[in-house]
């Protein structure tokens, strides 16, 4: 299904042109218009699913090696230091184009990308609730 509407639907179907590093039956894999850092880029599947819960499994599983396969190459050519995997669901957690997408991000030495929290504690209070509820 494509939805009417969504960009991310357009430009994996190649109705907007985009600057494509991959392609395959399922998947288009462009670079971002706002990178994070060179070579950025982002892999979306050709159709819509609006988040990772929304996401079909089978596609789900195929997610992964075309993340390997385009890392692997773009580090070639890049020569970085390192890549953040990164997949935002949710407004709240920095998600603004909602047709599921997962960010390839390079990393360089000395970059000053910052994908980073403050590290808090685990509680046993909030251990034991989560484990508790989960049984
Ligand atoms: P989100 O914040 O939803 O996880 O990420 C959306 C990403 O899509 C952002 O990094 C943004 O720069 C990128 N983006 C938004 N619109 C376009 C577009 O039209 N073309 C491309 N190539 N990237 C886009
Ligand atoms: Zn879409």
């Amino acid at each position: 299904m494509k939805e009417n509407n969504c960009i991310f639907c357009k430009i994996a179907n190649g109705e907007i042109p985009s600057a494509t590093v991959y392609e395959d039956e399922d998947f288009r894999v462009i670079l971002d218009l706002s990178p994070a850092s060179k070579g950025h880029a982002l892999i979306l599947p050709k159709e819509h699913y609006a988040n990772l819960f929304e996401l079909d499994d089978e596609l789900a599983a195929k997610v992964l090696p075309v993340a390997k396969e385009v890392v692997s190459k773009m580090k070639e050519i890049l020569h970085c230091d390192g890549y953040n995997l990164v997949q935002n669901n949710g407004e709240v957690a920095g998600q603004t184009v909602h047709h599921f997408h997962l960010h390839l991000i390079p990393r360089y030495e000395g970059d000053d990308v910052g994908i980073q929290w403050k590290p808090g504690t685990l509680s046993e209070e909030v251990k034991e609730e989560i484990l508790s509820k989960l049984r």
